[in-house]
């Protein structure tokens, strides 16, 4: 056991300071008459779906970010969710469409999620901007990876010749992160269920992002000494305490930086959805170029 402890990555505190930006960006736009829209689209009663769709828009009006609720009974088809997203696609006042996911069982998600306009998909999910991020030329990134990016530049760490290591290969964190991480220079692994000799791959890992969905999954004393840890699991366990995929305090004892659970990755994925509302508002307000 070594007597450092590693320093805590404060997700909570930097992204207050990019809510903050957002918010001045979102006033930049309102000048130029644009008010910044998120459309959030909720199908059904799953419960923490409802707090997290409540949260964004919270959190959206204090950034000065309208929003248009809908939201939509379980039974909803494909094809009224489709009509739907066509009608926002087509609204030039809406900049963000945000399909809240898990959709109910019986609604192709795939197919709702290709149907959103590309430059309306704040989320990053949508193929065509998955591709671009893949060719090194990101449009809208998805918020988590996204997030987890600022953190580790948070931690003034330059990634250029680092070993990462992704654990997990979701579309919507690993493989994402994987990407943001290569196009950072680092040199990545990603492991997943079928990986041999995780413990190996983590000791080797100067900057780990953990995305699995385990709790504790992650022993500490795998860390390898001086490793920066984004742990971006949100596991609830019996007795109602929520913990990250990482055994906090074993790994703390041995990495240069962490992210704590709570406290960490997750409100930064917030205040970057919101960021990616901003940018698409500005481009209608010919802010930005790009
Ligand atoms: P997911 O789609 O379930 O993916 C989990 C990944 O973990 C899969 O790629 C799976 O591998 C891998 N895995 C499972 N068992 C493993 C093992 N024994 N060894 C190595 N890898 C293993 O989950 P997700 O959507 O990416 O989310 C992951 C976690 O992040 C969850 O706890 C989720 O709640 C959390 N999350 C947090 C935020 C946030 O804002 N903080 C946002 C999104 C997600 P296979 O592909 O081989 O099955």
């Amino acid at each position: 056991m070594s007597d450092t402890t590693a320093a805590k990555i404060d997700g909570k505190a930097l992204s207050k300071r990019l809510l903050k930006e957002v918010k001045g960006r979102s006033e930049a736009c309102a000048a130029k008459g644009v008010t910044p829209c998120l459309a959030v689209v909720l199908v059904g009663e799953d419960p923490a779906s409802k707090i997290y769709v409540r949260s964004k828009e919270k959190r959206a009006a204090k950034c000065g970010i309208a929003t248009r609720d809908h939201r939509l009974p379980a039974t909803t088809s494909t094809g009224d969710l489709l009509g739907l997203v066509d009608q926002l696609n087509k609204d030039p006042k809406v900049d963000g469409i945000l399909v809240q996911l898990p959709l109910p069982e019986g609604v192709d998600s795939d197919a709702i999620l290709l149907a959103i306009d590309p430059r309306k998909d704040v989320d990053g999910f949508h193929p065509e901007n998955l591709g671009l991020l893949m060719l090194g030329r990101p449009r809208f990134v998805s918020c988590t990876p996204q997030g987890c990016m600022r953190l580790i530049a948070e931690a003034g760490v330059d990634l250029t010749g680092k070993r990462a290591l992704v654990v997990g290969r979701s579309n919507i964190v690993g493989k994402p992160m994987a990407q943001l991480l290569l196009k950072a220079n680092a040199t990545v692994t990603i492991a997943h269920s079928r990986t041999v000799d995780l413990p190996r791959l983590v000791g080797e890992a100067e900057v780990l992002v953990a995305a699995v969905g385990r709790p504790n999954f992650i022993h500490g004393d795998w860390v390898r000494p001086g490793a920066t840890i984004i742990d971006v699991g949100i596991n609830r366990l019996e007795d109602g305490g929520i913990v990250g995929d990482v055994e906090f305090e074993g790994a703390s004892e041995r990495a240069a930086a962490i992210t704590p659970v709570p406290g960490g990755v997750g409100p930064m994925t917030i205040a970057c959805l919101l960021s990616n509302v901003v940018d698409a508002a500005e481009r209608r307000a010919g802010i930005s170029a790009s």
